[in-house]
């Protein structure tokens, strides 16, 4: 029988929809799950693709199908279930075999994996896989983190079932061991910041200016034929079109605003917060998630509080719905140039040098953050691939400039208001921080020095670093 191109074990809903994938695009691929009947169930709904997919019930006969060196995609439950798995294939695997974890691994996880192989004839892959069911079906957005030899042996079959934007496949080697999965990672991030910004807008239409689902849904459906055209808005406008088969009132309306998480979220803020960096926007999104979870306590609060609002209105400017939607747009910077700039600095830190205009370019098309503005970031980095920060590229500039205004206007008036918009409010918090030449940490520095002696550089250079403090601190030993 003729030889398999590649293998994949775990035939959950990402990996069945990533095998009819494969096979559709005219690659054989030889499939496994731990439970047979899975196997069996997924062989009977393949139609006519099932022509080019090998069943096996066996490890031994899975690997013996696949044309060595053999590409293995492993597409099961994140975790401790990977390792068990690498363990039980490896001793079936031979000299040049390839394992890839394609789930959704903590970075530091795919690096301990591929450490584990080094000293062995086989190499690992940790492979970000962005789009869900349907894009792993019919196109993802894949991040490949390993070496550049197993990239080539893999890179036909995964530039063939990848999603395209105009004609270019978004799928790219970006580094070793883990820059595949830190990558994912951090688009996980960022896509939690643009869900809670666009949020954070429904908020002010629907609690400040007391707009139904549906006028909200026409005004993001418009939105999304302008700047901030991308599949979170498309499907935000879809969504709150949506109607409730049973109450007959709009969907969205009866849906219990607790927001649930799986960590990835949480996985990018830790990373910044370790290498120093500010993601304060993302930081705010997964805050705001956390928050949604506590709702007794919100209903607590608001009893206590008042959750009222004052109507929420804005003086000058662009008119409020252009307002808002310049204000998301500035926000969405934001989000976006602090999830680079920890990717950036992730590169520094661990040797991946991660290609920014490649990434900007495999989330144009197939993953969930996709967008026409990822197009000008592509761009962006293109023309200043060396750019310590997206806001500091010549286009982003220009664009942050027209829509900062915006953003000022609406944040200022939804604090007025009472309505919470921490994502929005910390973007803009950034900006104004980033772009203040003197800030106040010489303050900072000086109380540092006060308490604990930590000494200050001075703005002339001289060769003095501690403070006059002696008396400060003798009236404090009087207290
Ligand atoms: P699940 O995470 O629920 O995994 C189901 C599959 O894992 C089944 O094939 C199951 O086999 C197998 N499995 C579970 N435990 C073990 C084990 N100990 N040993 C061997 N096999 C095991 O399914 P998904 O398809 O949703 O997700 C797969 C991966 O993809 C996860 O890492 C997920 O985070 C990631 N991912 C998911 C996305 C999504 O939208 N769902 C999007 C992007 C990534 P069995 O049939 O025998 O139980």
């Amino acid at each position: 029988m003729e030889a398999a191109e590649i293998g994949l074990i775990g035939l959950g809903v990402m990996g069945s929809n990533l095998a009819l994938n494969i096979a559709e695009k005219g690659n054989r691929i030889a499939v496994y799950n731990r439970t047979g009947a899975a196997t069996e169930a997924f062989m009977a709904s393949a139609g006519d693709l099932a022509e080019r997919i090998v069943p096996c019930y066996t490890m031994e006969e899975f690997v013996a199908a696949i044309r060595p060196p053999r590409p293995i995609i492993i597409m099961i439950k994140a975790g401790d279930p990977v390792d068990q798995q690498m363990t039980a294939l490896q001793e079936y695997l031979s000299a040049g075999d390839i394992m890839i974890d394609a789930g959704n691994a903590n970075f530091r996880d795919t690096m301990a994996r591929f450490a584990r192989l080094r000293d062995t004839s086989l190499t690992f892959i940790g492979m970000g896989v962005s789009g869900g069911e349907e894009g792993a079906r019919h196109g993802p957005s894949i991040m490949v983190g390993g070496t550049e030899e197993s990239w080539k042996r893999v890179e036909p079959v995964l530039t063939s079932i990848a999603a395209r934007f105009d004609g270019e496949p978004c799928a790219a080697w970006l580094g070793t061991d883990g820059a595949g999965h830190f990558v994912k990672t951090i688009h996980n991030g960022i896509e939690y910041a643009d869900m809670q910004m666009i949020a954070e807008i429904y908020g002010i239409f629907r609690d400040g200016l007391g707009r139904s689902a549906g006028e909200i849904g026409t005004i993001f459906e418009g939105w999304n034929r302008g700047r901030l055209n991308s599949y979170l808005i498309e499907i935000t406008a879809s969504v709150l079109a949506a109607r409730d088969p049973i109450s007959g009132g709009a969907m969205v309306d009866m849906i219990l605003d607790k927001a649930g998480q799986k960590g990835t979220g949480k996985w990018s803020v830790i990373e910044a917060q370790q290498m120093g960096v500010p993601a304060t926007a993302i930081e705010a999104a997964v805050a705001a998630r956390s928050l949604s979870s506590q709702k007794s306590q919100r209903e607590a609060a608001a009893a206590v509080f008042g959750g009222g609002h004052a109507d929420f209105s804005l003086s000058g400017g662009a008119g409020l719905e252009e307002d808002l939607e310049l204000a998301l747009f500035a926000a969405k910077i934001g989000a976006y140039a602090q999830g680079f700039a920890v990717m950036a600095e992730a590169s520094r830190e661990f040797g991946w040098n991660l290609p920014m205009p490649t990434i900007a370019r495999i989330w144009r098309a197939g993953c969930i953050i996709r967008s026409q503005f990822l197009d000008e970031i592509t761009k962006a980095f293109t023309a200043m691939p060396d750019a310590p920060n997206l806001i500091l590229t010549p286009a982003f500039a220009e664009m942050l400039k027209q829509s900062l205004p915006s953003l000022r206007r609406v944040v200022a008036a939804a604090v007025a208001s009472g309505l919470p918009v921490p994502a929005l409010s910390s973007a803009l918090g950034y900006f104004d921080a980033y772009r203040q030449a003197r800030g106040t940490a010489n303050l900072i520095q000086a109380q540092r020095d006060f308490f604990g002696a930590h000494g200050f550089d001075r703005l002339d250079g001289k060769d003095f670093h501690h403070g006059p403090w002696g008396s400060g601190l003798q009236d404090f030993a009087r207290l």
